[in-house]
């Protein structure tokens, strides 16, 4: 009879947000009454933009007539999203990427997953704890994790490095040898960011021991103070050694449309291999490009008015963030991230653990966040507030906090 894969039978119980979410359901089915304020999931609500949308319609049109149809995208994607990618994300912040060494994708998920398949199984994988759990799930799927030690919430070949309030949440280079560090700024959960000469002692490690980076770069554009790198290719040296992963559902609003892509530069080779040669055949091989009416409007996004729509959104949100921030802290919560990220990640008040304040939360005040022990082990006493819900829930959920929760 046929075996399955039993990595997949290692993987630990349901995903976070489905355990949140079974929660949620069963208290509102005991509490239809009851109007819940949803600050969990990393989600966006506001609608695309207009010049967005205007380019999915003129899109969906040439797909429909015979002259501008469309079959196929090209695997790497069409080169006028490369190129405008190139132009504005690398070339006009003194990168040197080509729009050659830019994949385009259906999100930075599948790419941030798949990516590790270009790698031997025999690896040392070092994660950020806390982090974005598909880094840890998809090395466990591909057997490099080795067994789950219940007592400490950690996989005995993965090398977690501590993201803590002293090391003001960026990790340090680890004692033991590590090949693939995945490291995401800002950071999800924590919303906090790692500086440019930060950034720089990770290159420098990596160039020096051979290993890769994985830099996720998924919210840079809530990035708003200066010195803090929007790309790891304004370090010096980062071409041979990193590969920078990008999604337009945070910028953009593109979570339901899916559109993301990876930058692999031609310098980065490993056993004598350029990883672009081994992307670029994984990428051939499994996949057969994003929509082109998706791509369509990733252009739109680097169109003048499409830039200043995308900047709009993301103040929006980011006025909740510092509402969020400055409101929690004056009731006394000790809070991080929201200054560059849609992310405050605050400490549990009282000693709760993070679950029981999720539940305790739920309870008392209707709102949802997200346990901070779901994204690692040292995400325990921690919980993460996202800034994506409206503006007016954002002022409530915090008069109930303040009014409610805390009196
Ligand atoms: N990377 C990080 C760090 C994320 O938090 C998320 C989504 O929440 C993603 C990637 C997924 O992005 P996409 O929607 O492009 O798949």
């Amino acid at each position: 009879m046929i075996k399955v894969n039993d990595d997949y039978l290692k993987l630990r119980g349901s995903y976070l947000f489905s355990d949140i979410a079974r929660r949620v359901k069963e208290y509102s089915e005991a509490n239809a009454d009851k109007k819940i304020i949803r600050l969990g999931i990393g989600d966006v609500t506001l609608p695309l933009a207009p010049s967005i949308i205007c380019s999915l319609h003129d899109a969906v049109d040439e797909m429909g007539k015979k002259e501008t149809f469309k079959g196929y995208a090209p695997d790497l994607g069409y080169e006028f999203l490369r190129s405008k990618i190139a132009e504005n994300d690398y070339m006009m912040r003194g990168c040197d990427i080509k729009a050659d060494e830019i994949f385009v994708s259906d999100g930075a998920k599948s790419d941030s997953g798949n990516i590790q398949e270009i790698f031997s199984k025999d690896i040392v994988v070092a994660v950020c704890d806390p982090v974005y759990p598909v880094y840890v799930d998809t090395n466990v799927m591909a057997g490099r994790a080795g067994s789950f030690d219940e007592s400490i919430g950690q996989w005995s070949d993965i090398v977690y490095m501590p993201c803590t309030k002293e090391n003001k949440f960026v990790p340090e280079i680890p004692e033991k040898d590590v090949d693939l560090i995945y490291l995401c700024f800002p950071n999800n959960p924590t919303g906090e960011v790692i500086t440019k000469d930060q950034l720089q002692v990770w290159v420098d490690y990596a160039n020096k021991t051979g290993a890769v980076i994985i830099y996720d770069a998924a919210y840079e554009s809530y990035i708003c103070e200066d010195n803090i790198p929007h790309s790891i290719y304004e370090c010096e040296g980062a071409r041979t050694c990193a590969i920078e992963l990008h999604s337009f559902s945070k910028n953009a609003g593109f979570t339901g449309l899916r559109l993301g892509y990876t930058v692999i530069p031609k310098d980065l080779e490993r056993d004598g291999v350029k990883l672009h040669s081994l992307w670029a055949r994984r990428h051939g091989t499994k996949y057969n490009g994003a929509p082109y009416i998706v791509q369509k409007a990733g252009e739109a996004v680097y169109s003048e008015l499409g830039k200043q729509e995308v900047k709009q959104q993301v103040a929006y949100y980011m006025k909740n963030a510092q509402y969020m921030s400055s409101h929690l802290k004056d009731m006394g919560f000790n809070v991080f991230g929201g200054v560059n990220s849609p992310y405050v990640w605050l400490e549990t008040p009282d000693g709760l653990t993070s679950w029981e304040f999720f539940d305790s939360l739920l309870n008392k005040v209707q709102i949802v966040g997200t346990p901070g022990v779901g994204f690692g082990p040292h995400g325990e006493g921690f919980f993460r507030l996202t800034a994506f819900g409206s503006f007016e829930n954002t002022v409530e959920a915090m008069e109930r906090i303040k009014n409610d929760y805390c009196k």
